[in-house]
């Protein structure tokens, strides 16, 4: 696996008020370049490239389950509060 001078005509530009990952380009660690290529593997080297992390919006989808249990329990004790007094 090396590079091939392949990866140029494929790449990136960077983008204008968005990050490279989020413009769907993907970068190559051997060819060191960022790539606007569809496939997950270089087309250059043949080395799998680097996008957007799998799980990145299941991590965030946690987090809001999260928050939202936390404010119903915040809720719930406020209501307790108020019975007692
Ligand atoms: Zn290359
Ligand atoms: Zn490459």
């Amino acid at each position: 696996m090396a590079c091939k001078g392949i990866c140029i005509r494929h790449k990136a530009q960077k983008p204008v008020g968005s990050g490279r990952y989020a413009a769907g380009q993907k970068r190559c660690q051997v060819c060191e370049i960022f790539l606007n290529w569809i496939g997950l593997w270089c087309p250059c080297c043949g080395y799998r490239l680097r996008g957007t992390p799998r799980n990145f919006k299941y991590k965030n989808r946690l987090r809001e389950q999260k928050m939202m249990k936390d404010d119903k329990k915040d809720t719930h004790q406020v209501l307790v509060r108020v019975n007692n007094s």
